[in-house]
Formats: structure tokens, sequence, C-alpha cells
């Protein structure tokens, strides 16, 4: 097993090329100095200022260009800091963003506070002056009964950079202070890492490996749960405060009031997914311990692969035509920006130390998509490579259609373009092959990356995390033990008696920088069953569905998600969608059955 290079020590051509925000470090920070007087001379102008609607016009549209201005700026400073961590000048940049996106909120906070306190006649008035600021309109109008007084606004503005703390600070313990150091399977001393456990080693085929590299991952864990527990407690904290000083009756409601998402929507994929996706999953895990020999099946053997032998390695290079074929179904425009982004360096694929781990996509307004991945050369990233790219054209078509307001649609939507995407990788790889084994392959990562993922471990997490907000809404305080209990406990609800819950499991709380953006964990599933609904209807349909697709994609956050969902021709208002979901895992694992049948003969 490799040792991580340094980011310098990188080959450059498999980067990704920030110029295209700004051309150097240096023009960043000219950037970010030339911005401070415009933010203040808007201040200047406008505060106190909005005397009619015209003006009002004119504030929000300096408003929207000096957002347009500070987007690149902290992408710029993000991504800087996401591909090494540990990199001095990129913290610094960093540091300088913040405090620009601090000064600009606090400056310009009187704007929602001045404008919710006209009547509803000027707000009207706004919105036939400028009808490219209804959304903006309607989005002021929502947050009407929860807004502050104008001070308090402006001074909780200002805290903002002391209110990501929590997050910041579990990145650098996560990322900067623990040292996995190595561990010793079958003699031999093999380098361990958050990358190389999660890109690697809890799959890994050898029993010895993965098991040994699971105890020293959690052992590892461990040592910092205290402090990652006491940081995450902040975070609730203040989640908790502020729902209480907006008024609102929990923290749930709070943070589904963002997502435009009411408690239903949200306690059903909870709900049904831990009773009926549960026995599915089970008989999965029932067929690795089958297929593997396995002794026993236990909580670190889940992510194997039912037969590792079938999966193809694959080059970047050759992922471009796995890709294109793929996705050819979204059209012409689609596949022009795909090819742009393997072309013109939007996607960062290297392994280094220090860079986050996972997969992500960052669409900064104004300027096209950036991937963060770890190329493993394992074909399970092309339906990594497939999910990202699905971000990617999710804001591709938005940012082009929307204002910088509109752009974003509500997170309980955002999962849906992803995995929409990875399903179209699957069913394009199983319409191709007529090999028992590869589809086996196939069908087992639809199972064991896309459905487990999304609809498992990140399910698992939202599970989790209702219980933590039960908690904090109950004004209890969170400890690693409560914590450790608490995921425990949700972990063996799910796997009942067919896996062994091991020592250290119940540590997953501490890898997922999700608990700190808000109730994410929940959407993944919400998205793949919007996603599922939509796949099954461009392979029925064609040409028609991918139009209304596309659709949905350029209507941004102009919709909420049930609307989007509505225009995709998929009601998630009722349990129907998410039933037929779970049913066609539970299919999916059928065929899982009948080919290892035919394969065993
Ligand atoms: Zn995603």
């Amino acid at each position: 097993m490799e040792q991580l290079k340094s980011r310098n020590e990188v080959d450059v051509n498999y980067t990704w090329n920030l110029t295209d925000l700004f051309e150097s470090d240096e023009a960043f920070e000219q950037a970010a100095e030339n911005i401070r007087p415009e933010i203040e001379s808007y201040s200047r102008k406008y505060e106190n200022s909005l005397t009619d609607a015209s003006v009002a016009v004119e504030a929000i549209e300096g408003f929207k260009g000096l957002m347009e201005s500070l987007v690149p700026i902290g992408a710029y400073a993000n991504l800087r800091l996401s591909s090494d961590q540990g990199d001095a000048s990129a913290q610094r940049l960093s540091g300088i963003a913040s405090n620009i996106g601090t000064y600009f909120g606090s400056e310009t906070s009187f704007l929602t506070s001045e404008l919710l306190q006209k009547d509803e006649s000027f707000l009207k008035d706004i919105r036939t002056r400028a009808p490219e600021f209804e959304n903006f309109v309607d989005e002021l109008l929502k947050q009407k009964p929860y807004q502050l007084d104008a001070k308090v606004e402006k001074a909780l503005a200002s805290y903002s950079t002391v209110f990501e703390g929590p997050y910041s600070l579990y990145l650098k313990t996560k990322l900067l202070d623990i040292d996995f150091g190595t561990f010793t399977a079958n003699g031999q001393e093999i380098p361990l890492s958050y990358l190389a456990f999660e890109g690697e080693l809890e799959s890994h085929e050898d029993t010895e490996v993965r098991r040994n590299a699971f105890r020293a991952f959690s052992d590892k864990l461990a040592d910092y749960q205290h402090t990652t527990a006491a940081t995450y407690d902040l975070q609730l904290k203040q989640e908790k405060t502020t729902a209480d000083l907006r008024g609102f009756d929990s923290v749930i409601d709070y943070l589904l009031h963002r997502q435009d998402v009411d408690q239903t929507l949200y306690n059903r994929q909870i709900d049904m997914i831990m009773s009926d996706l549960a026995p599915h999953m089970r008989r999965y895990a029932k067929l690795l311990k089958r297929v593997h020999g396995l002794d026993e099946m236990k909580y670190e053997d889940l992510k194997i692969s039912l037969d590792p032998s079938s999966e193809p390695e694959i080059s970047v290079e050759e992922s471009r035509k796995y890709i294109n074929d793929a996705l050819g179904i979204m059209g012409e425009d689609y596949l022009n920006m795909v090819n742009r982004a393997y072309d013109e360096r939007w996607i960062d694929f290297v392994k280094n130390k220090g860079k986050s781990t996972g997969a992500f996509c960052a669409s900064p307004y104004g300027s096209h998509p950036f991937i963060l991945i770890s190329w493993t050369s394992l074909m399970t990233e092309v339906f990594v490579l497939a999910h990202e790219l699905g971000h990617a054209g999710h804001f591709y078509n938005a940012n082009r259609e929307q204002n910088v307001f509109d752009a974003r649609s509500s997170m309980y939507f955002i999962e849906a373009p992803s995995t929409m995407n990875e399903m179209l990788m699957a069913n394009h790889l199983l319409e191709n092959s007529d090999d028992p084994k590869f589809k086996r392959w196939v069908i087992s990562s639809i199972i064991s990356r896309t459905y487990y993922h999304n609809c498992v471990t990140h399910l698992l997490e939202a599970a989790y995390q209702r219980e933590v907000y039960k908690k904090v809404d109950n004004n209890e305080s969170v400890s690693a033990p409560e914590l450790n209990r608490l995921k425990r406990q949700v972990i063996e609800e799910f796997w009942g008696e067919d896996v062994t819950i091991t020592e250290g499991a119940e540590l997953t709380w501490m890898r997922q920088p999700h608990y700190y953006m808000g109730l994410y964990p929940y959407t993944y599933s919400a998205g793949l069953t919007i996603a599922t609904a939509m796949s099954k209807r461009v392979l029925n349909e064609g040409q028609p569905a991918v139009d209304d697709w596309l659709k949905v994609l350029k209507s941004g956050g102009t919709k909420s998600p049930v609307e989007l969902a509505q225009m995709a021709g998929v009601d998630v208002t009722t349990d129907q969608p998410l039933r037929d979901t779970i049913d066609y895992i539970g299919e999916l694992v059928d065929q899982l059955e009948a080919l290892t049948e035919e394969i065993e003969g």
C-alpha cells in the first residue's frame, strides 16, 4: 500500500485548475481587499435609506452584485483548503475569506431587517418593478415570523465566524491532529489514514486486513472522542439557541424550515427505511457472509463487495468513455459540460496528505463546477464521478438560468440529480453486459454503493441525529458516551441479529461532517427516492422524461422540493415513491441471490 504524497508532489494534470477563479493567491487577496470598501460604501448608501420601492430595488441589485463578487472569493479559499488542510497559506486565505464573509453579513444585515419592517404593498411594489426578485421577496416573507430586531440580527451576523467554529474545529481534529500511524495484518505493516480506510481498507477483500484496519481505526478515533463530542455539543447548543431565539418550537422545525420541508416528509424517510428497508439489507448481509465464507458477519464486513474479483480497474482516461456513454441520454449540452470537466481540469483526481475525504462538487455562481475525488482506480469510481457530475450538471444548468439568489435548491432535493446519475450509470452497465459475474458486480455496486451509502449509511446517521436533537430539544447536553450509545442503538436496531455490531462501530458518528450542516443526512435517501422514480421514467419513456428532468435542474431554488419532484412526475407528499424504492431494492437483492445461484451453478 502506497504512502500518501504531499500536495506538491502530485501530478498537476490531475488536479483542478483554480486559476479559473483567480489567477493566483495574490489576485485572490487583491479581490478580497478591493471588496471591503465596496461593502462599506454599499451600507453607507442604503442603510436607513430604503424610502421607496425603487431605491429598494436598487439596493437589492447592489446586494446581488456584492454576492456575485464574494462567491469566487469564498470558493477559491475553500477549494484551496480542501485540497490540503495542512497548507499554511491555504489556511490563511481561508481566514481572509471567512473574515470578509462575516463583514459582508453584518454590514448588509440591515437590508433584510429594513425590508421586513415595510408593509406588504411596499414589498409587492418591489416585485412589480423587478420581477426577477420575486423569489427573493418571497423568501424574505417566509423569514418574517422568525426575524429578530435589526440590532440583534446585526450582532448575530458579526458572530458568524464564531458560529462556524465547531465545524472548523471538527475538521482540524479529523484531518490534521489524528495520526492513524500503521497497523499489522498478515505479518505486514500497513499505513492507515482516513483516506486509506474509507477509500480502500474498509472494503478490503482480505478479512484480516479489513478487520484489523477497523480495529486500529476505531482505537485511534476513540482517543479523540471527547474533543469531538464537545465540538459537536457546541454546534448543537448554537442551533438550539438560534431556534429558541427565533421562536421555533424545536431545533428540527428550525432546520427543516430552511429546507422548505415539513416533519412528515422528514420522519417518513427515517421511519419507513428503518422498518421496511432493513429486512432487505439483512438478506444482503447474509448473502455477503455466505459468498465470502465468513464465520460471522461483523459490522466491519458490511462494505465488502460481493465479488471483488469481478471489479475491473479503471484509469481516469478510461472513465471518460463510461461517463459519456452512461450520461449521453442527458443530451449534447450536458455531455459538453462533462467533457469540459475532463479537458479543462474541473476535477481534482489525485490523492494527497491533508486532502478532504470522500468526494464533493462545488459550483460557485458565475464560474464552473469543481469536483474533488480521490481516484482509487477501481471501477466504483465511475459511480462516484457520475454522482458528482450530477451535482455539476444541476448547478451548471441552474446557475445559467437563475440569479444568484435563486440558483440553489433546497437541501431536500440536492442529492436527487447526483443519485440520478448513479442510476443512469448502473442502467448503462447492465444493458451492455451479458456476463453474469459482471452483472452481479454492477447490481451489488448499486446496492453496496448507491443504496447502501444513501439509504443505509446516511439514513442511520439521520436516525441517530434525530435522537440527538430530541435530547437537545429537552435542553440536555451530549457527551461521547451518550453519542456512542445512541449511535449503537440505531445500528443494532437496523441490523438486528444478522450482523454483529463490533466494539468501535458506535464511534461511526465521529466520521461524518454532515452533522455540521443541519439535517443533511436524511436528504440522501429523499433525493435517491426521487432519482429512483425518475431513472425508471427515463428508462421507460426516454426523451420526454429527460426533458422534464432538465427543466427541473434549470429551476434551481425557485420551487420547493415538493414542486420540483412534482415537475419530475414524482409525488413525494405520499409514501408511494419511497415504498417503490424500497421494493426496487428488494428486487435487486432477489436478482443478486439468483445470479449467485447461477454463478455457483
Ligand atoms: Zn452528493
